[in-house]
């Protein structure tokens, strides 16, 4: 069967880091396997077509197994009013009904002196972070007055039952251990995500050990013991700032890949933006992206194996020392992008 891919390239750095991880995914699966099609997508679509994501592009994403993503983002240069490309990324989420986004989070021994972590501490670091996408204070009803403003912070039951039966399957095929961060000490919405989290991940997987912590308790632990960590579920805000955390202990922005998943079509994204100050440089971090496609082959795909030996490719490759500016080295995009090629074997 052949799968439909829709590559957005997006804004600045964007099209440089989705085009390198094609040309890896093409060295490894053939035109039966993969139909690549590129649409657009961001902010330059919203200045050139008036929308950031047009009924073209909404149809392909649709119709695709999976959508790749670059970055989207014109940092200061939109006209003041206009509607933020940003909001093209919603519609992208909504379009696709993705809930969860997950996020891996396994340094790579040849950076661990990119983190300002001890590096004793890295060593046994693999932690997948599953946040949930679709509700919490940043989609509840807003109010502003001159003097008072509100966010309404909703969750409801159906909603904490799919992210955690999904948090609690990836545990059921790692270590077993699922740690759930919430706030129940003052939020009502963490009380009621607590005691649908207990029960939930008892009648996905009763084999599966599972942990409350507190989000400042476990701001404070990500640093202090990061390894003790297997999967690591929580909801929409917490996860948005515990997951930026979480990536200093790789080191790099340009490292690290994201998958958003759910009901359909599966979204993959390296996790940093459009990099607008080092965009047609030739010079971006290719591998974040490359990650992710890597996540998209084992996702959505069907294709582990390939997955797998991309995975291995890039850490081949870092170990070699070809990296690109950010990673300390001299490497452009396309040095890194055909280093990691050569190594796939
Ligand atoms: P946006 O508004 O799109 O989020 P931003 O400037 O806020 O853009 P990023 O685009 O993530 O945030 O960039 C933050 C910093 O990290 C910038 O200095 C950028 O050059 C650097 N950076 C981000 N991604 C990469 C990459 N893939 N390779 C090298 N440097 C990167
Ligand atoms: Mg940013």
């Amino acid at each position: 069967m052949t799968h439909l891919v829709t590559v957005l390239g997006g804004d600045g750095i964007g099209p440089e880091v989705t085009d390198a991880a094609v040309r890896v995914c093409q060295a490894v699966t053939t035109a039966d396997q993969i139909t690549w099609t590129n649409a657009s997508f961001g902010g330059n679509t919203f200045l050139e077509e008036g929308s950031a994501f047009p009924d073209d592009t909404q149809a392909a994403c649709k119709e695709s197994s999976a959508v790749l993503l670059g970055a989207v983002g014109l940092g200061e240069t939109l006209p003041p009013g206009a509607k933020r490309p940003e909001l093209g990324l919603l519609e992208l989420r909504g379009a696709l009904g993705t809930f969860a986004n997950i996020r891996p989070v396994k340094p790579f021994p040849s950076l661990f002196d990119m983190s300002p972590i001890r590096p004793e501490l890295l060593e046994e670091v693999d932690i997948l972070f599953v946040r949930e996408l679709t509700g919490g204070i940043y989609f509840g009803e807003k109010t502003r007055t001159a003097t008072t403003a509100s966010d309404l912070c909703v969750y409801t039951e159906g909603e904490i039952e799919r992210i955690v039966t999904m948090a609690t399957e990836f545990s059921r095929d790692r270590r077993k251990k699922l740690t759930s961060v919430d706030k129940a000490n003052v939020l009502e919405t963490s009380r009621l995500w607590r005691e649908v989290t207990s029960r939930t991940a008892k009648a996905v997987c009763p084999e599966v050990e599972l942990e409350h912590l507190l989000v400042d308790a476990m701001a404070m632990y990500l640093l202090k013991r990061p390894a003790d960590f297997d999967v690591i579920v929580t909801e929409n805000m917490f996860g948005d700032i515990l997951t930026d955390e979480a990536s200093m202990l790789c080191g790099s922005l340009g490292m690290l890949p994201s998958a958003s998943i759910g009901e359909g079509t599966g979204l993959y994204e390296p996790i940093h933006g459009s990099a607008p100050d080092i965009a047609g440089q030739g010079i971006a971090n290719p591998c974040g992206t490359i990650l992710s496609a890597a996540m998209m082959l084992r996702m959505s795909l069907g294709q582990p194996d390939v997955a797998n030996a991309i995975e291995a490719a890039v850490e081949a490759t870092i170990d070699a020392k070809v990296l690109t500016p950010d990673l300390g080295g001299k490497a452009t995009t396309k040095e890194m992008t055909d280093a990691i090629i050569k190594r796939l074997g």
